[in-house]
């Protein structure tokens, strides 16, 4: 698929490639069974059973009960299902909702959706490293709390949240906790018993599965109301025929993930720790983003002065390697990442950030070759830049000489970032 000429994909954070393995799991469900798993003959059987079968499978890498997984069309939707369906089922208890102001917008718009039926949200700040610290969550909380939903890692800087502690606070406060773990799927702990989550939402293509399919675990007992209305499937809790190839493939990409989950967090580690260790060293003015350490094990972030990050995305593109920046142009417009606004950092350096996710399908030559080629690509565009003074300009200048690869240890991110 990618291979070491070809171009170097460094996007997984964004969407990843379906495993073969998956592909193949999932094949029949299109043809040779392709029944409605509602209906009653032997080929729409083969459908329901593979169905419950998946959900099985997936009950039992998040130790819930089969019955607590309910399948969605992925994060975007399970986000807005675990947030509106427990903000309808509970309004006559109270109207506010406590979030971050760093989670996906998945999340964050479903809450400013609910604002029109009188429903308020207090949005957390993180501290510079992204983290939310729990006793702010303890803080906000009113008589009138009916729901706290914070994201188990961040999608941009990778930051990793104090979960289980902030469970512990909601569930002190008999109020339903839900967790955005969408980018967490494939690579933490996902026992929601662990964690103490009410809710938690889940993307198949976040871990080497299919796009357009995803989980909602609720809790047995947390009251919740459906948001989609039609059929009588998943229980009467989320309407429409089911995708059975997607949640198929899903359950084998999330088992193949958690089977194999020591060597493919080393891996996907090395080679993030081999990047920010690169990157540190050989471009001037720059800084990793997100937290030292507790962070994503494939999310190396950065944010670089005197250049804009699409026009790095651009500068990567044209050599073959795909990644992303925080400021996305929606639209036309370079809209500023509101995640690395909340960590408070200065405008400038949020312009200029970006995004690099490994994958299982990346390798060390090609990690090389990133951290060849991005400082010549950063030194060109601040040669253009009139923001960058010609004093820094000889730095940036001596950062394009052709210098070794840096050696084969990885240094640990937190004495980089130090
Ligand atoms: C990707 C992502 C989503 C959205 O998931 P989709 O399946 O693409 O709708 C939600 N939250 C986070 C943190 C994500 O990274």
């Amino acid at each position: 698929m990618i291979n070491a000429t070809g171009p170097i994909y460094l996007d997984h954070a964004a969407t990843t490639p379906v495993r073969p393995e998956v592909i193949e799991a999932m094949a029949p469900y299109w043809s040779q069974q392709a029944g409605n798993p509602s209906s009653i003959y032997q080929w729409a059987r083969d459908a329901r059973r593979a169905v419950d079968e998946a959900r099985e499978r997936i009950a039992a890498i998040l130790g819930a009960r089969p019955p607590e997984i309910v399948f969605t069309s992925g994060g975007t939707e399970s986000d807005n299902a675990a947030i509106k369906g427990v903000a309808f089922a509970r309004r006559a208890r109270g109207n506010h909702i406590i979030t971050t102001q760093i989670e996906h917008h998945a999340v964050l718009h479903a809450c400013e959706w609910l604002e029109q039926f009188a429903f308020e949200t207090t949005y957390l700040p993180v501290d510079r490293y992204g983290l939310v610290d729990p006793q702010t969550v303890a803080e906000v909380i009113t008589d009138k709390t009916i729901l706290i939903s914070v994201m188990y890692a961040n999608n941009e800087v990778g930051t990793i949240e104090p979960i289980a502690e902030i469970s512990r606070i909601a569930r002190e406060r008999r109020i339903p906790f839900h967790t955005d773990a969408v980018q967490a799927g494939g690579t933490l702990d996902l026992n929601v018993n662990r964690l103490g989550v009410d809710l938690l939402a889940l993307s198949a293509h976040k871990f080497h599965g299919p796009k357009g399919v995803g989980v909602l675990y609720v809790r047995s007992g947390t009251r919740w109301q459906p948001q989609q209305q039609g059929g009588a499937q998943e229980r009467n809790r989320r309407a429409g025929t089911e995708n059975t190839p997607g949640i198929v493939g899903m359950a084998t990409a999330l088992e193949l993930a958690y089977r194999d989950l020591p060597a493919n967090n080393a891996h996907v580690q090395a080679l993030r720790d081999r990047l920010i260790g690169g990157v540190l060293e050989r471009i001037p003015e720059c800084e990793l983003t997100g937290h030292p350490t507790r962070r994503l094990p494939n999310n190396a972030s950065f944010a670089f002065r005197y250049v804009e990050g699409e026009s790095i995305l651009l500068g990567l593109d044209v050599r073959g390697i795909y990644a992303s920046s925080g400021s996305a142009c929606t639209s036309g417009a370079l809209e500023p990442s509101h995640v690395l606004a909340a960590l408070g950092l200065a405008p400038e350096l949020v312009r200029g950030s970006l995004r690099l996710t490994t994958g299982l399908d990346n390798t060390i030559e090609q990690i090389d070759r990133v951290v060849d080629e991005l400082p010549p690509a950063i030194a060109a565009l601040r040669a253009m830049s009139p923001a960058f003074a010609p004093a820094t300009a000889s730095v940036a200048a001596a950062a394009t000489d052709a210098r070794p690869s840096p050696a084969v240890s990885s240094p640990t991110v937190a004495a980089r970032s130090a």
